[in-house]
Formats: structure tokens, C-alpha cells, sequence
């Protein structure tokens, strides 16, 4: 096997010039959300969320089919008017996996933060509350003003951020 070479990262340096360029910690989980992110298997939109507590990463996901079923990139997306909103109802959202990853190994997520690429559906935004997490830092938009709404009136906090990935 070849040995791992990240085109982005120089590494010819010595220490003092990589810890330059060290990401804060907001930048650093926001960078490996977008890394989970091209893992999806939707065209329509590649999504990724990464759930962390006390600068810890408890569990990842990404938009992508259930286990065993195909996927968007195989067989086409599964479009349905929902809300008055065309979306791909094949996918399970990355927020939803990372939850669902945190049921399957048995982690808690109480009190955690979720970093997401993009600002939760309401559907996400409903069980990211009731799975505890408390903060939400995400980085694109989303056309669901009421997912923000909910969001609000639950006292789950939205906090955006450019992100440098
Ligand atoms: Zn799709
Ligand atoms: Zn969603």
C-alpha cells in the first residue's frame, strides 16, 4: 500500500511552521465535517455532521441510503414534493447517522455539540434536540426557515460560521 499523502498538507517543514497554520477547534471539526462529507452518495447534496463533546469526537455521519439499500449515485435520487419542497427521500440525513451511529454503539450525545455543514432540516433540527445535543455550529445554508423557527422556540442553539475547509 502506498504510503498516505494528503495533497493539502505540506509537511516538509518542521513543527514550528505547521503549528502556524493550526486550526482553531470550531475550524478543526468544522474541516472533518466537510471530510465526512465526501462520503455521500446523494448527487443532490453532500452533507456531513460531526457530534462532539469536551473537544471530542463521539460519533460521524453523512447523507447516504440505509444499510444494504442503493444508493442516489446508483440509482438515482428518490424525489418527492415534501413541504412544498422538492427533496431526495432515499437518504438518511448526515445529521440522522450521526445520531443513529450513537444509538447502534451505545454513546450517549447528552450535552454534546453537533458541527454540521449545512443548517439542519426540521426533521434534524427535531431530534437533535431530543437526542440532548445542545449546540449546533453549521456552515451553509438550507431553504427550511422553520427548522431555525424550532430551533429557536426549543432553546437549541444555531450558531453559523464561515468555515475554512
Ligand atoms: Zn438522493
Ligand atoms: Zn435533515
Amino acid at each position: 500500500m502506498e504510503p498516505f499523502k494528503s495533497p493539502g498538507v505540506d509537511t516538509t517543514h518542521g513543527h514550528e511552521t505547521l503549528k502556524k497554520v493550526r486550526p482553531s477547534w470550531d475550524e478543526y471539526f468544522m474541516r472533518i465535517a466537510h471530510e465526512v462529507a465526501t462520503r455521500s452518495t446523494c448527487p443532490r447534496l453532500a452533507v456531513g455532521a460531526v457530534i462532539v463533546r469536551d473537544k471530542r469526537i463521539l460519533t460521524t455521519g453523512y447523507n447516504g441510503s440505509p444499510s444494504g439499500m442503493p444508493h442516489c449515485d446508483e440509482v438515482g435520487c428518490l424525489i418527492r414534493v415534501v413541504d412544498g419542497r422538492e427533496s431526495c427521500q432515499r437518504t438518511l440525513h448526515a445529521e440522522q447517522n450521526a445520531i443513529i451511529q450513537a444509538a447502534y454503539h451505545g454513546v450517549s450525545v447528552t450535552g454534546s455539540s453537533i458541527y454540521c455543514t449545512h443548517q439542519p432540516c426540521l426533521m434534524c433540527v427535531k431530534m437533535i434536540m431530543n437526542a440532548g445535543i445542545e449546540e449546533v455550529r453549521y456552515a451553509g445554508g438550507y431553504p427550511d426557515p422553520l427548522a431555525m423557527e424550532v430551533a429557536a422556540e426549543g432553546g437549541l442553539q444555531m450558531v453559523r460560521f464561515a468555515s475554512a475547509a
